[in-house]
């Protein structure tokens, strides 16, 4: 299940801030593709505008065909992985997990086979009764995929979701990631600011710079054939 993204001339003002400036692009479904950017070039709330948790101000995006903000949440196909994970405290993980499916009228067995699914994917069949205070921060950050896994969504979308993990564990994890969308084969859109998760994740990487999109390529052509001096310099060098 994998959902194609259209992203059609989309700009985004905050008052008279303008953030994202004419954006448009084309994601094909099952693509995993990266935006990379710095801090502040607009990459969380272009995702926050995919997943319709914030108004465009110009421009569209749909899913599938259908423009996000003609769905409530929930019929949008789509989870999102925040950077702080957004558990519970007061819920076990398996509460954290099945939480948001109570609201889109699942079954209770139903919810009850894709907890079991996305834990045992993860590795984490064994933490199903903790709370989060109990848990380990990589095993925080598995709890927050696992509750998009079992959402079942046609699109992915992860806002810089390794960045509070350590080196070793990131790296995993990465790796992970890599393996679950193989398995999955859900559209992926991944926000990072390291250049490093992106080479080794995308199939196509969105550089973002100052408002817009600087270029749009596989890690191999932005390496080899950065577009702008931005580009050069970004990938380029180590952050
Ligand atoms: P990134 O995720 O690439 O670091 P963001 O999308 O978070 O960037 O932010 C892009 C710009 O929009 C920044 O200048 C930020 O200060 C501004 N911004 C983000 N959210 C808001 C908001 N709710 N109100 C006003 N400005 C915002
Ligand atoms: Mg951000």
């Amino acid at each position: 299940m994998s959902a194609s993204i259209e992203i059609a001339n989309v700009t985004k003002r905050y008052a008279a801030l303008t953030v994202l400036d004419d954006i448009s692009l084309s994601i094909a479904a099952g693509e995993f593709v990266v935006f990379l950017g710095p801090s502040g070039c607009g990459k969380s709330t272009l995702l926050r505008m995919i997943a319709g948790l914030e108004d465009v101000s110009e421009g569209t995006i749909a899913v599938d065909g259908a423009r996000v903000d003609d769905r409530p949440p929930g019929q949008r196909g789509v989870a999102m992985v925040f950077q702080s994970y957004a558990l519970y405290p007061h819920m076990t993980v398996a509460e954290n997990m099945s939480f948001g499916l109570q609201n889109v009228k699942v079954p209770r067995e139903e919810i009850a086979r894709r907890v079991r699914y996305a834990a045992e994917t993860l590795e984490i069949a064994h933490l199903l009764d903790r709370k989060p205070a109990k848990l380990s921060g990589g095993q925080r950050q598995r709890v927050a995929i696992g509750r998009a896994i079992v959402k079942e969504p046609k699109a992915f979308l992860f806002d810089e979701p390794l960045s509070n993990l350590d080196a070793a564990l990131r790296g995993r994890t990465r790796l992970e990631l890599a393996q679950l969308h193989k398995r999955l084969r859900s559209t992926m859109i991944f926000v990072t600011h390291d250049q490093v998760e992106a080479m080794t994740l995308a199939d196509r990487i969105v550089v973002m710079h100052d408002r817009r999109i600087e270029q749009v390529g596989t890690p191999m052509e932005i390496y080899h054939r950065p577009a702008t001096r931005f580009v050069a310099s970004f990938v380029g060098s180590p952050p």
